[in-house]
């Protein structure tokens, strides 16, 4: 019987809403087999991850979802099987997390001037881990009646142009791969389909990575079409890339994207999980 894998999930850590331990018992209870735990430029759930996995019939790969920069975009570098304790990464991830406390104070002052006042310290109460991200200011502003729903909050408020945008000075691509693989891990990009780029731009992005010792792209994603594992796919094998699935899953609330329920890779990948 094959395996099931999804490679890039959230935790409390980051922006999800589960526990790392409540997050693999509902991964298992969706009958996964291996769960990376990919927090948002932050390892710290990964103990508590392998703990719950101890309890139950799956495996955690230890990942992370790295925030980079790339030519005025923001693109998600996931570092699979890495080694959480290794010290350049985690000097690394440190610097992105130093970052994120700053945005997080100037989104709140951003926000004030438009008449939202107390939204740091609102977003503060959603993350209850270690990183206050977009997400905790969606839930709170939605929460306040600014929106209808999350993906409203980010077109009115969260990207760029609005108030509540701050450009951001992530990690360059280098230095993320660099970090990865000083850590033992493989890079993925996250989500390619994702970025709003011109197929042109999004290549020289693929290649760039692959330049830089990048292994693979995330081809069947929560947030990609079907149409899009195809074209993911055509690019990875153009490029000679493996090819990774993840939900990207952030809790129950979002029940469009599940764990346990990603489709096949498309005929002709080379997943990644054969080279852990
Ligand atoms: P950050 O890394 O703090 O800038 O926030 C990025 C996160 O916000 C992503 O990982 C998603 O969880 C979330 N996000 C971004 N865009 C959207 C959207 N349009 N709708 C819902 N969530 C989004
Ligand atoms: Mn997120
Ligand atoms: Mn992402
Ligand atoms: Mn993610």
């Amino acid at each position: 019987m094959s395996l099931k894998y999804d490679l890039h999930s959230h935790s409390t850590v980051s922006d999800g809403t589960l526990t790392p331990a409540q997050l693999v018992h509902l991964a298992a209870d969706a009958g996964v087999n291996v769960l990376a735990l990919t927090d948002h430029d932050n390892v710290s759930g990964i103990g508590q991850a392998r703990m719950a996995a101890r309890e139950r019939d799956i495996s955690i790969v230890p990942g992370v979802e790295i925030s980079v920069s790339w030519n005025g975009h923001t693109v998600h570098v996931l570092g699979l099987n890495i080694d959480p304790d290794a010290p350049i990464l985690c000097a690394g991830l440190e610097r992105l997390c130093d970052y994120r406390q700053w945005r997080a104070r100037e989104i709140g002052r951003r926000l004030a001037k438009k008449g939202i006042e107390g939204a740091y310290e609102g977003a503060c109460e959603e993350a209850t881990g270690a990183l206050v991200g977009r997400l905790h200011f969606a839930r709170f502003l939605v929460q306040r009646g600014h929106a209808r729903d999350v993906k409203e909050v980010f077109r009115k408020f969260l990207v760029s142009g609005n108030p509540g945008y701050v450009s951001g000075e992530w990690a360059s691509l280098e230095e993320a791969l660099g970090w990865i693989g000083d850590a033992g891990g493989m890079a993925v990009i996250a989500h390619p389909a994702r970025y709003n780029m011109t197929r042109g731009k999004l290549r020289r992005l693929i290649g760039e990575f692959r330049e830089l010792g990048g292994r693979g792209l995330e081809v069947v994603s929560g947030s990609h079409s079907k149409d899009e594992y195809f074209t993911m796919a055509r690019h990875a094998s153009d490029f000679g890339l493996l090819a990774s699935a993840g939900s990207d899953f952030h809790g129950p609330e979002n029940p469009w994207i599940n764990l346990g329920q990603l489709p096949d890779l498309p005929p002709g990948c080379e997943p990644v999980w054969n080279h852990f």
